[in-house]
């Protein structure tokens, strides 16, 4: 990371952060990382190429972003599963996910929004506010979305210090709001054509909708090896290829998720495990978790537990469904995209009955002994949805211990000790 510092500062300056608050980010995240990675043993030898990933966070990966820019290229920022990247991508945009797992700026933050806003939400505008952030100053635009009040609010302000396009999302799902979402999806299909000087064509449609499928395809594949016992691969690594998922080069990221799959079958093969074959098996569900926020993961697994899934949008929300492949013409291809998108299931949506559902049904299949729910704090819509969520859960017969925390590392000790206790009683 010393070294990317040095040799990408021409870059970051040109992108106008404040490289001297860019540094201290940039010395915290590899201790993060080292303390919540680095210190595990028996990981499969493919996670090598998420290392070095992290290791240029803001080095390779930003200059492949210039680079695609010098190229007549655009990069698209976006907040939210709801953006359908298969039309960024069609368009020659790369998308990159721009939620923030950190706490940076608060205090310029809190002269904007109510202290009581949602870590995801003081997080992005931090990282505005403070210029820490290359991917945000590499957009072209960014797209918001009408999905949970604190973040439709917010795009309002974040609108005044950086081009923003808010999509409507609806937050039933009848049919008079899968035609406003169908007319949503044209409307963004006319700003991105308009931002990108570009034509959506059915043969680059169809090309992206395959390539983002492909994605979520590695990604099932390698999450589907966590039902074995013992687990071939610790849920931590395994959230974070999720979380690198959002603005990885795609061929490239799929590749390399295949070839870890490939590993952890053999892996399994061999009775070959990340993690001790008794370890309490537990499903993490909630709000999501982006880089580099890896805590609750963190405590679950070094008190013991194995989280074998994520019912989150850093989780299954994004990788279990994909985009019908056979439409032929544009129409046909935005219809399936449409509906792809629209039947994620976010607490922002009432009733969200397939949440539940979703939940129950992968503790079952991924033979998890207990679920952890997980919201932000001030997230009113995972927190007040934990409740559904816990009775459901408990007809099925799985205890749940629900955790609301934030981006700080003081509830820790706190977190630990309730994580343990939980951990003891469903093993
Ligand atoms: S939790 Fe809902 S609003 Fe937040 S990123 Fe996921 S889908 Fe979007
Ligand atoms: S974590 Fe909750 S409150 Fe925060 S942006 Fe997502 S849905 Fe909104």
């Amino acid at each position: 990371m010393a070294d990317a510092v040095t040799d990408y500062r021409p870059m970051w300056e040109g992108l106008g952060l404040d490289l001297g608050a860019h540094d201290l980010l940039l010395s915290a995240i590899p201790m993060m990382y080292a303390d919540a990675y680095l210190s595990q043993t028996d990981r499969p030898e493919g996670m090598a190429y998420f290392d070095f990933v992290l290791s240029e966070i803001h080095g390779l990966r930003i200059k492949e972003l210039m680079d695609h820019k010098a190229a007549g290229g655009t990069v698209i920022g976006t907040f939210c599963l709801y953006v359908p990247e298969e039309i960024i991508r069609a368009l020659g945009g790369l998308s990159v996910g721009l939620c923030a797992g950190a706490e940076w700026a608060y205090d310029e933050v809190e002269r904007l929004l109510p202290r009581n806003t949602c870590a995801l939400i003081k997080s992005f505008m931090g990282f505005k506010i403070g210029k820490v952030c290359p991917y945000v100053e590499s957009c072209d635009l960014v797209i918001g979305e009408t999905t949970c009040d604190g973040k439709k609010k917010a795009y309002e302000l974040f609108g005044e210090l950086a081009p923003v396009y808010v999509m409507e999302l609806p937050q039933m799902k009848r049919p008079a709001d899968q035609a406003l979402w169908r007319g949503e999806i044209d409307r963004l299909v006319a700003k991105l054509e308009e931002v990108t000087g570009r034509r959506l064509t059915a043969e680059a449609l169809s090309k992206a909708i395959k390539e983002v499928n492909d994605k979520r395809r590695a990604l099932q594949r390698l999450n589907a090896a966590r039902k074995a016992s013992p687990v071939p691969i610790s849920g931590k690594d395994a959230l974070l290829a999720v979380q690198v998922a959002f603005y990885d080069d795609v061929p490239r990221f799929t590749q390399m998720v295949n070839a870890i799959a490939d590993e952890l079958e053999q892996r399994i093969a061999a009775g070959t495990g990340a993690l001790p074959a008794g370890a309490p098996r537990v499903l993490v569900t909630g709000s999501p978790m982006s880089i580099p926020n890896w805590k609750l993961h963190d405590v679950i697994e070094k008190a013991g537990g194995a989280v074998v899934m994520e019912e989150l949008c850093t989780g299954s929300r994004y990788y279990e469904k994909l985009v019908d492949e056979t439409a032929t013409d544009i129409d046909g291809m935005l219809d399936a995209v449409a509906e792809k998108y629209l039947d994620i299931n976010c607490a922002c949506f009432t009733p969200n009955p397939g949440r539940t559902e979703d939940v129950v049904r992968l503790a079952q299949e991924y033979g998890a002994d207990g679920i952890v729910h997980y919201a932000l704090q001030f997230c009113a819509p995972y927190q007040i949805e934990a409740t559904t969520i816990e009775r459901a859960a408990q007809k099925a017969g799985l205890p749940v211990l629900r955790i609301d925390t934030d981006y700080s590392m003081e509830d820790v000790g706190q977190l630990s000790t309730r994580v343990e206790a939980f951990l003891e009683m469903i093993g």
